[in-house]
């Protein structure tokens, strides 16, 4: 089966009536970027920029670090495209042992991702000016994580043009860089047009956005087997942000852990996904589903599925 795979590496990820679909890698290191190439990915649609945050003593990253860090994966892309996730540290990402979210109840609830960096919001100019300025070197998309209220997005832009700014003002050479959102709170599947106003691509993490739709913390075991991607109410949100980006023609992908399970591909491409973002190991997998797959025969059923009370059942239909 992985030598079959294999094969598919240079394939184009085209569907049986003549559909495109970008399938690109989530990484966690700059080094898994060559991996990512050789996985067939055609660029990276969430690197995580969290490694250069979690496990140090007190210290944070500075600009040059970060700007290497992040170079050294553009690199490793060879002109494929690179989407930078801005830190999302917090819940089950913690920053270190001692600051902890132990202290706090529901920390998956608390200061993470965007809420931290704009509580701290010199760490985060720090990290905008070195993802602007590794743009100079290839195809960079910035991406803002755990968005869910219209001043969070206004405060993280103009943060944006402050670190712009910066640059200037130092006459440091810089990228120009699309800037998207994570669709993972409830809050903002809800108002999709809201972000869109704004961003110009969106990307759905469905790991948290199931956690927060179904109130099932993603990193505990005992409720584990209520953590279902197959919820209606999660599918719905789904749904409704894909279509609503396609009215408006922006781009949209899915980073979740579902954009890398076949179970889900089909589905996915009958509400209209045409990107995915996942985890290297998956791409030749999704790709053969892709390239079994007719997205004019799926439309219908996909609606189905998501309307069904059941749809884990409905899927298999
Ligand atoms: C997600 O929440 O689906 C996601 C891709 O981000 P992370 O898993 O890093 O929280
Ligand atoms: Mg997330």
């Amino acid at each position: 089966e992985r030598g079959r795979l294999n094969r598919l590496r240079h394939t184009p990820a085209v569907t049986l009536d003549g559909e495109k679909v970008e399938l690109v890698a989530n990484i966690e290191m700059p080094e898994d970027a060559e991996g990512a190439v050789k996985a067939g990915a055609v660029g990276v649609g969430l690197f995580r920029s969290e490694f250069l945050f979690m496990g140090r003593k007190g210290d944070l990253p500075d600009e040059e670090e970060q700007y290497r860090a992040y170079c050294k994966a553009i690199e490793g892309m060879q002109g494929l495209p690179v989407t930078i996730r801005t830190v999302d540290v917090g819940a089950d990402k913690p920053l270190d042992d001692s600051r902890r979210d132990a202290a706090h109840l529901n920390p998956a609830l608390g200061l993470r991702a965007i809420r931290w960096s704009l509580a701290e919001p010199e760490m985060f100019r720090t990290q905008l000016r070195a993802i602007l300025r590794a743009a100079a070197h290839g195809k960079v998309n910035m991406l803002v994580p755990m968005l869910a209220h219209a001043r969070e997005i206004r405060q993280t832009l103009s943060l944006v043009d402050f670190a712009r700014a910066e640059l200037d003002n130092r006459g440091v050479p810089y990228g120009s860089v699309p800037i998207g959102a994570m669709i993972e709170v409830p809050a903002a599947a809800l108002q999709v047009r809201t972000f869109l106003k704004y961003f110009d691509f969106l990307s759905i993490g469905t790991n948290d956005l199931i956690q927060y739709t179904l109130a099932i913390d993603r990193a505990d075991e005992s409720v584990a087997h209520l953590y279902d991607p197959c919820h209606p109410a999660v599918l719905r949100l789904v749904a409704d942000t894909i279509a609503e980006c396609r009215r408006q023609g922006k781009p949209v992908s899915v980073c979740g852990e579902m954009a890398g399970d076949t179970q889900f591909t089909k589905l996915l491409l009958g509400l209209g996904l045409r990107s995915f973002s996942m985890h290297p190991a998956q791409i030749l997998a999704v790709k053969q589903e892709v390239l079994r797959s007719d997205t004019s025969r799926l439309v219908a059923w996909a609606q189905q599925v998501v309307d069904a009370e059941d749809p884990a059942l409905a899927l298999l239909a």
